[in-house]
């Protein structure tokens, strides 16, 4: 058991959470309340991001579990000291640092992330999806000068970008005191208003609507970027930033992505466990079920799970190429036998096999097992889906907030 949900909690993952999930969670959130979306969300930003920080290392996280907040705050003895990266820092790597240009990024404006949300059908089939963005572009009218002459020194501060004023403290007693020049808000160059222009106020850059065109290639996955170099937005002098995509895989109603393999669950009754089934299954293709017939004599145990080849995920780059579906059967037992039908069953079924109990035993009741316990005994591959389970709950949750 761990000490502390808290940073499990602000990602709105499980305890249990795997490093894939962990990522997605702070995916997801980092850039939905990234300052740049959501100014006003700066103390969540950071706490999204000192969550993860500790989290995706496993000895911060190991410390954490163990010890809770205190632990990390402490350091611990093994664990790479108690302090924090800074939110941007940690942002920039997760999502690759301005592309990996690093000193040039000064040169270049800020590359823009954004998140589109796909289904699994989606990305099964690939599609082209348009996204209406807004971004800054050079003023064409003024190209981007601001104005029809260049801009001329700033007369309040004379180019300087700095404004002193003196301040009297008492008798004799003078102190200078710097600040931004308002005018030209430091930039020590203004356009003079009467030759301002029109279209772009002065600003040198317009808004602009721009459709993207996103083409999601089959095969493509969560938390895959796709890249407009250049068509970000732009600002005189520098070079025009990126604008990102990255894709947000939606949770599917029957099938989950495990690599390129599908998994899913499947219900099925007693009698076909034991004398075998048909089963229709819709395919993420359309209009394509496929059927999964069993062996004529094979019995499917609870829980089993069997697969098809070439009905997962198609490959990226290589859609010809897929993975295995996976089903899981999960085997519903009648509640009662009628009492006059259990003769009948003794006699087709395998038999008992025989058992001694010794003379001196002491006869017990079997009642039922607590309901926790059982869930935290069930070994299945499907834990999180299971409907009650503290995940699935808390995920809800989450998202509603
Ligand atoms: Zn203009
Ligand atoms: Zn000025």
């Amino acid at each position: 058991m761990v000490k502390e949900t808290a940073y499990y909690d602000i990602l709105c993952v499980k305890p249990t959470a795997n490093n894939d999930e962990l990522k997605k969670a702070y995916r997801k959130l980092a850039l939905k309340y990234h300052p740049d979306k959501n100014p006003n969300e700066g103390e969540r930003f950071k706490n999204i991001s000192q969550a993860y920080e500790v989290l995706s290392n496993p000895e911060k996280r190991k410390l954490y579990d163990a010890a809770g907040e205190q632990g990390i705050k402490e350091g611990g003895t093994g664990g790479g000291g108690g302090g924090f990266s800074s939110p941007m820092d940690i942002f920039d790597m997760f999502f690759g640092g301005g592309m990996g240009r690093g000193r040039q990024r000064e040169k270049k404006v800020k590359d823009v992330i954004h998140q589109m949300s796909v289904s699994l059908e989606e990305l099964y089939n690939g599609t082209l999806r348009k996204l209406a963005l807004q971004k800054h572009v050079i003023c064409s009218k003024c190209e981007g000068q601001g104005g029809k002459k260049p801009p001329e020194k700033c007369p309040t501060c004379r180019g300087t970008g700095m404004q002193v004023r003196i301040q009297q403290l008492g008798p004799g007693m003078v102190s200078q005191v710097q600040s931004m020049c308002g005018d030209c808000r430091g930039q020590g160059e203004r356009i003079n208003p009467k030759d301002r222009c029109k279209t772009c106020e002065g600003r040198k850059v317009v808004k602009d609507r721009k459709i993207l065109e996103v083409h999601v290639d089959k095969g493509m996955e969560d938390g895959q970027k796709v890249v407009f170099a250049g068509e970000g937005d732009q600002e005189p002098g520098l070079e025009p930033g990126d604008i990102i995509i990255v894709l947000d895989e939606k949770e599917h109603d029957v099938f989950r992505r495990v690599g390129n393999d599908l998994t899913m669950q499947m219900h099925i009754s007693l009698v076909e466990a034991i004398c075998g089934f048909n089963r229709p299954i819709k395919t993420l293709e359309e209009n394509r079920t496929i059927v999964i017939t069993t062996i004529p004599g094979e019995v499917i145990r609870n829980a089993e799970v069997k697969c098809v080849l070439g009905e997962g995920m198609p490959q990226y780059k290589n859609p010809f190429e897929k993975g295995r579906l996976l089903v899981q059967f999960m085997v519903d037992f009648p509640d009662k036998i009628p009492l006059d039908h259990i003769p009948q069953l003794e006699k087709i079924l395998p038999p008992r096999s025989e058992i001694i109990i010794p003379d001196d035993s002491e006869e017990c009741q079997l009642v039922e097992l607590d309901r926790s316990q059982r869930r935290r005994q069930n070994n299945s591959m499907y834990d999180e889906d299971d409907d009650e389970g503290p995940g699935g709950r808390q995920h809800v949750q989450c998202q509603a907030s």
